[in-house]
């Protein structure tokens, strides 16, 4: 049996350090807003070649207190892609703002940069780029469109921790880089948590306030605020983490180059690194026009797969309202039919890429 993800799997390797992690936040008493999350703010900017920090409840939180910070307005019109989570967009509209919805690169599958310019108007205020699977989005031409324009740039890093382009890690590059910690991100938490990293003081002392009630200092309200904010004990937990995570990226990056050339001439489409940086294979979607099948094939043989994601945003029920129908988003929609996340976490076992692999070449010997 080989899962999709393996969690349990993780923690047993580092138990001893997480436990006493825990152990330490619970007997300081201590549990929101306190060290362990001021430590790991700094740890993580960092890491990220970010000035600043500012840890929040999750990755959606996180994507919507940036773009208020930003001074994205009730209103103005944001820039992402249909081919995302869906809290990508619920951020958007979650600022009051509109998301214009612009189609993928067929190789890269993040934002299709030459479909940009077309749909800036007045009104738009920001581009939201999701560096999509752990591979960065083609970053130059979408800040000096920026740049022109008088646009924001809120990168959406939540599945790309330690990604570069043209040797910056992402989250750096634009205004502000949107984390979320959801467990199986490349760095989870055991909870729910996220953070935005900028270079920008004033935008990180912003997303300071609204993470807390709009507060300036205790019990003072300067803006309208909300309450999203990263506990102690994840922070302490994320810190442990943090420690082990260009290792873990390494072994995503050695399981995913072991599968591109085990699935070389197999007939299925294998993910492709672009030049310009470094993949972190949040997840190693490949493309097939038999998916179905070869789900089900793949998971009678004790394989689990999944689909990131089978419905583009524009396509959800609860989108309907952005109106655009089927066929307005051509390579989004026709991948969003294709693609199939095959198991990948660091510590995969080696026999089980190979297997996968295998089950793969076998599938398709006997399919048309
Ligand atoms: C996970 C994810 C989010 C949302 O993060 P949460 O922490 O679950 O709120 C946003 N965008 C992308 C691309 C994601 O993968």
């Amino acid at each position: 049996m080989i899962p999709s993800i393996d969690l349990r799997r993780q923690y047993q390797a580092i138990k001893a350090e997480i436990d006493q992690a825990v152990a330490r936040v619970l007997e300081s008493g201590w549990f929101i807003l306190g060290p362990e999350v001021s430590a790991f703010e700094e740890e993580f900017a960092r890491f990220c070649g970010a000035g600043f920090g500012v840890g929040v409840g999750s990755g959606t939180e996180a994507l919507h207190l940036a773009l208020v910070a930003c001074g994205v307005k009730p209103g103005d019109e944001v820039i992402t892609v249909p081919n995302t989570a869906v809290a990508t967009v619920a951020a958007i509209e979650a600022a009051g703002a509109v998301p214009v919805l612009v189609d993928i690169h067929p190789q890269s599958y993040t934002i299709d940069i030459s479909k940009i310019e077309t749909k800036i108007t007045p009104r738009t205020a920001a581009i939201l780029p999701v560096h999509l699977f752990g591979q960065a989005a083609d970053m130059d031409t979408i800040l000096a469109l920026a740049r022109d324009h008088g646009m924001k740039v809120i990168e959406d890093t939540c599945q790309a921790h330690g990604a570069s382009y043209k040797g910056r890690r992402v989250g750096s590059l634009g205004d502000a880089g949107c984390f979320s910690f959801y467990p199986t991100k490349n760095l989870g938490a055991y909870g729910d948590g996220g953070m935005v990293v900028t270079n920008d003081a004033k935008i990180a002392e912003r997303v300071r306030r609204l993470r807390n009630y709009g507060w300036q200092e205790r019990d003072f309200s300067v803006v309208k605020g909300f309450n999203s904010r990263l506990d102690e004990l994840q922070a302490a937990i994320l810190r442990v983490k943090l420690k082990e995570l260009e290792g873990w990226n390494q072994g995503r990056r050695q399981r995913a180059q072991r599968y591109d050339e085990l699935l070389q001439g197999t007939g299925i489409i294998t993910p492709c690194e672009m030049a310009y940086g470094q993949h972190v294979y949040h997840l190693y979607v490949v493309r097939t026009r038999h998916r179905k099948e070869l789900k089900e094939f793949l998971k009678s043989h004790g394989v689990m797969t999944s689909i990131h994601y089978p419905i583009p945003v524009h396509l959800q029920p609860a989108y309907a309202d952005l109106g655009l129908g089927p066929g307005s988003l051509p390579v989004a929609e026709e991948h969003a039919s294709q693609i199939l996340s095959l198991p990948i976490f660091p510590e995969l076992p080696w026999e089980g890429v190979a297997k996968v692999a295998s089950l793969i070449g076998e599938f398709y010997q006997h399919s048309p």
